[in-house]
């Protein structure tokens, strides 16, 4: 792979250069000017596998350089380095992101040959797990038959308990097992759901399928607490509690086990349905979660007007906490606010060992996310906990 590196600075320069060749990389052009990089890149942007890029540089600073390099249509890797503080250096990651360039991630100055292989690692990775197929557009009549054809299957990922590892639940993630295309993921098809009338027909099979397997688990001495992702629009059909008591009753499912996970996705045109939708869960004792907060579709109106249980916090606050100082301040008032509420707390997307001792510290109730364990079929979850039995012992040995 041929590599081109660019910053002002020669002696950084030089040192990325040498670093670089220490990892195997010797086909690396160095440019002290952007300008010079651009033409470079542009006389020959297919031959360039990834890009090194200062953000501090005079006449074109990185985030010209980044959008010069959309222009020239750029396929290959991006790396930011720079000097700047976190915060600046995360907001120009995310910028690159949004052009939808490749960014493999951000580097500190002076870069150290650790972090620089970490990051030349995730570029395998990443090539690896983005199958060009997952890019399909289903129409409203394929998801109608996947529904009817009981293609929809739920997969269940563990929720443990941060401060003594127990699993304490599952959470049941719809896909699409598809004839031809394998598993699809729910971003794929829960959107045209709910576009096209077909969600509440969604909801109630995946709910269904989730009441069984958990009436079965707790038939047979595993207790879990069950949720389901709800859509608002789910909360239009005045007898959705009704169905789900009844359901529960059928799969011999307790009310008290279940939890009800709610992401705002749209305005509601009558938003006293849905209040009075969820203020009957609750009288059934179901748990109502308020999912991905902090993201602006959850929001503090949603607290004030709903009486969750359970406050999710999205995973763009959980992962990368612990090198984050800002996102510690807001995990941590969201933390405490939702204590005062008497509200249960989840962290999602735990992805490292050091974020989960943040989270422990910060006494955050429950943690889920890959760490623990992926979303898995049922079938797989005996097998999931006796691994974690053996595994939990080490997350959670030290006091929090
Ligand atoms: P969500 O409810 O916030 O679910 C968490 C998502 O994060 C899941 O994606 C899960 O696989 C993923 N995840 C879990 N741990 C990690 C981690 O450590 N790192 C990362 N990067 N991701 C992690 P999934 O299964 O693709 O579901 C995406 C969304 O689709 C869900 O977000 C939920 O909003 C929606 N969804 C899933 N199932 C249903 C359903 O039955 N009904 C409705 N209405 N929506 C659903
Ligand atoms: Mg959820
Ligand atoms: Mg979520």
């Amino acid at each position: 792979m041929k590599i081109l590196v660019v910053d002002d600075d020669g002696f950084a320069l030089q040192l990325l250069d040498r670093q670089l060749a220490n990892l195997g990389f010797s086909n690396v052009v160095s440019c002290n000017h952007a300008r010079e990089a651009l033409t470079r890149l542009e006389s020959d942007a297919a031959y360039f596998g990834l890009v090194f890029c200062d953000l501090q540089m005079p006449e074109i600073d990185g985030v010209e350089f980044v959008r010069q390099l959309v222009r020239i249509g750029y396929r290959g890797g991006l790396a930011l380095v720079s000097g700047e503080d976190e915060r600046v250096l995360r907001t120009a990651e995310r910028l690159a992101r949004a052009h939808h360039l490749d960014v493999l991630g951000a580097l500190h100055k002076p870069v150290t040959l650790s972090a620089l292989q970490g990051l030349l690692s995730l570029r395998h990775a990443s090539r690896c797990d983005a199958p060009e197929s997952a890019r399909h557009i289903y129409t409203p009549q394929q998801l109608r038959a996947a529904l009817d054809g009981n293609q929809l299957i739920n997969h269940y990922q563990p929720k443990v308990s941060l401060a003594s590892g127990e699993l304490v639940g599952v959470e049941s993630l719809v896909r699409w097992q598809h004839p031809d295309d394998g598993l699809v993921e729910p971003e794929h098809f829960v959107g045209i759901a709910e576009k096209h009338g077909l969600i509440d027909d969604l909801t109630r099979v995946v709910l269904v399928t989730a009441l069984r397997h958990g009436g079965a688990w707790h038939a047979g001495g595993l207790p879990l607490q069950v949720a389901v992702n709800i859509s608002m629009e789910n909360l239009g059909v005045l007898d959705f509690p009704d169905m789900v008591e009844r359901e529960a009753a059928a799969a011999g499912m307790p009310l008290t086990h279940l939890v009800l996970e709610v992401t705002e996705s749209c305005l509601m045109k009558d938003p006293l349905s849905p209040l009075d939708i969820l203020t009957r869960l609750r009288l059934k004792r179901i748990g109502l979660s308020i999912d991905d907060f902090g993201t602006g579709h959850s929001s503090l109106a949603q607290l004030r007007d709903i009486p969750f249980t359970e406050l999710k916090i999205d995973r763009s606050f959980v992962h990368g906490a612990s090198r984050n100082s800002y996102l510690q301040v807001i995990l941590e008032a969201s933390l405490a606010m939702a204590r005062q509420l008497g509200m249960k707390t989840v962290a999602e997307g735990m992805e490292e060992r050091a974020d989960w001792n943040l989270l422990r510290t910060c006494s955050c109730d429950v943690a889920q996310g890959y760490l623990v364990g992926k979303p898995m079929p049922a079938a797989d979850l005996p097998a999931w906990l006796r691994e974690w039995e053996g595994r939990r012992g080490e997350l959670t040995s030290r006091p929090a």
